[in-house]
């Protein structure tokens, strides 16, 4: 399946939460959950008990938009999670929170993950001083990110850098505001993961 290119705010709504796909927008009132609480196609919100089915797959939905993902490239995730010892949920969580782009965003380098994932596609990142132009690039710690220097150089790159920082740097980055670089201190732990889903549900989704 080829990527989503609808309206993103519909995502939300499917799922019936805010997943901050927009950047700013998403904080003020014109978000469309805050206007519009319903499902997509329908007129007034469902009252019958959704499946066992439906909520694992609302599970597994609300994670992939949130990262961003097609179907196949999520699923390649949840299989390299499941081929490691330990809790296969987790290790999916960090390894969708090490991609290059959820970094640069995390790194409040950029609005929004679809953003960030375009400037990498773009090439205005390094990792360790190299240029990195693939979004789904791990990350790994002690890992220094930062801008290429003729990216540096452009309107927005100086309008990141004034407006830093927007968002809360989670624990296991480092931010150095003033050189526009950052630094991955620590993998992500559980608690440093602040996208809400129950990761069991999905690991479940996929055990079927
Ligand atoms: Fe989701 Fe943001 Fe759209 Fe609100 S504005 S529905 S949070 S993408």
């Amino acid at each position: 399946m080829g990527r989503y290119t609808g309206p993103v705010c519909r995502q939300c709504r499917q799922v019936g939460e805010k997943l901050y796909l927009k950047g700013e927008r998403c904080y003020t009132p014109r978000c469309a959950i805050e206007k519009r609480r319903n499902t997509p196609g329908a007129s007034r919100p469902s009252r019958r008990r959704p499946s066992d089915y439906a909520v694992r797959l609302r599970e597994k939905q609300k994670l992939r938009y949130t990262y961003g993902l097609r179907e196949h490239q999520f699923l390649r995730n949840v299989v390299q999670a499941q081929k490691r010892p330990g809790i296969t949920g987790q290790y999916l969580l960090q390894l969708l929170e090490r991609r290059l782009d959820n970094v640069v965003y995390r790194l409040n380098f950029s609005d929004s993950r679809a953003q960030a994932r375009q400037m990498v596609l773009h090439g205005h990142y390094t990792v360790n001083g190299r240029k990195v132009d693939i979004p789904s690039f791990v990350v790994k710690a002690g890992d220094e990110i930062g801008w290429k220097d003729s990216s540096m150089e452009r309107d927005f790159a100086k309008a990141v850098k004034e407006g830093i920082p927007k968002r809360t740097i989670p624990r296991w980055l480092e931010l150095d505001a003033d050189n526009m670089k950052g630094r991955v201190a620590n993998l992500p732990e559980e608690g440093d993961i602040d996208t809400a889903v129950d990761t069991r549900l999905i690991v479940e989704f996929y055990s079927r």
